[in-house]
């Protein structure tokens, strides 16, 4: 069997990883002209770890990890008006959490990939034919690659996606929220294993130290038009230079900006063509799995196409994995609110809530909200 995948993000990279392990020829593409340097600390858990556990690759991520402690929510004068305990979260996930950059996550992968594995920067895909036994596909370089089966792990707005099923606005739900990532250097010492965020109304910019004298910053705030604007930069510089001003002055020209979104599919497959991923069901940073549900994915569709024939499953595959997915969607939406208040009187019950959420009894129910169902799902695979 030979097997496209288009984007080598999270998801490409880790199905990547599995079909080559099981013997099947895989051809990765991806569009960007090597690894993406760009990225922001991503809470790793759920399914997702427990794939990586299975795949034999948690030492090396975790050497690539960082110890938080906390996240400190501190108002537009400086002072901290409350705090998430990390540890207290950990214990709600049994300890199976790790922060770590989204591009060292990406290259333990990468590094991890069997040397079958074709993997092809600065190339995309143009045209797709999709047939009743394989899919023939054009590339961006004007040659033609056949394959049994093509993969969309291309993001939130994939050209896979857009090609198969649709455009984006039959599928991509925006959140009212436009989102921004960039680093800086800062040789000053770190910040104490501690995420600094504000808390503010309709905005929040969040950073914390790197382990190379850098600094990691995020920025998340309302924006009712998914249309991303002209010039991002000046965006950021105008939205955040009053509250944060030392960590914007360092804004650079280029960096992450994107709108906050779901993708919500009533199918993640047409003919020989099937999304993975944030292609397939993008939960947003609202539901803090994004990475997670992307890996856990595409463990389970591997996992499938190594027993299955592939139409069977390709079904299969969706029957196992909705279900999972449909949850952490739906804990996404309902803690949009929350993730951003509206007013001041909204930021005073988050701050109560986050204070009830710290007692030990109610740490975990705070968290079982986050986290969504557990699932054995990955486990029982590995095992059967
Ligand atoms: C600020 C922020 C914080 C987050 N925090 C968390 C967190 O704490 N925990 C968590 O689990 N998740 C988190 N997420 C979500 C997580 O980052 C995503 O869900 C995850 O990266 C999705 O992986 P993916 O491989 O599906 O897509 P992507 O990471 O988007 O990768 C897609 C890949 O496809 C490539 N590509 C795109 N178009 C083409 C094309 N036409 N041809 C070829 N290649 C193409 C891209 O260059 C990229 O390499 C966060 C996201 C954001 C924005």
């Amino acid at each position: 069997m030979r097997v496209a995948i288009c984007g080598a993000g999270i998801a490409g990279l880790a199905l990547a990883n599995r079909l080559a392990a099981n013997g099947i020829t895989v051809v990765l593409l991806e569009r960007a002209p090597g690894p993406r340097p760009q990225g922001y600390l991503i809470d790793f858990f759920g399914p997702g770890y427990d794939a990586i556990a299975q795949m034999g690759l948690l030492p090396a991520i975790e050497r690539f990890g960082y110890r938080i402690d906390e996240a400190s929510l501190v108002d537009d004068t400086g002072k901290c008006r409350a705090r998430i305990s990390y540890s207290r979260f950990a214990e709600a996930v049994d300890g199976k959490l790790i922060s770590v950059l989204r591009p060292d996550l990406e290259r333990v992968l990468r590094e991890s990939l069997p040397t079958s594995v074709d993997l092809r920067f600065a190339t995309t895909v143009t045209t797709i034919a999709n047939e009743s036994n394989g899919v023939r596909v054009t590339l961006d370089d004007g040659t033609e690659l056949a394959a049994d089966l093509l993969v969309g792990a291309d993001g939130v707005h994939s050209a896979v996606r857009g090609h198969t099923f649709g455009a984006d606005d039959r599928f991509v739900r925006h959140l009212g929220l436009h989102t921004a990532a960039f680093q800086y250097p800062d040789p000053r010492p770190g910040t104490d294993n501690r995420i600094t965020l504000t808390d503010t109304v309709d905005r929040q910019i969040g950073h914390y130290a790197l382990r190379d004298g850098r600094v990691a910053v995020f920025a998340v705030h309302r924006a009712p038009d998914p249309g991303l604007p002209a010039d991002p930069r000046a965006k950021i510089v105008d939205t955040y230079a009053s509250l944060a001003p030392e960590v914007i002055r360092h804004c650079p020209d280029d960096f992450y900006y994107d709108q906050v979104a779901q993708v919500i599919m009533p199918a993640w497959s047409r003919g020989r063509v099937v999304l993975i991923g944030d292609a397939a069901h993008a939960v947003s940073l609202l539901a803090g799995q994004g990475a997670s549900l992307g890996i856990g994915g595409a463990f389970v569709l591997a996992d499938r196409l190594s027993r299955l024939p592939i139409d069977a499953a390709l079904t299969d595959y969706e029957r196992l994995w909705r279900p999972v997915v449909l949850g952490r969607q739906r804990a996404g939406r309902a803690g949009a609110r929350w993730f951003l208040p509206r007013s001041r009187w909204e930021l005073v019950v988050r701050r109560q809530a986050l204070r009830l959420a710290d007692l030990p009894w109610l740490s975990r129910v705070a968290a079982a909200r986050i986290t969504g169902k557990p699932t054995t799902l990955i486990t029982d695979l590995a095992g059967a």
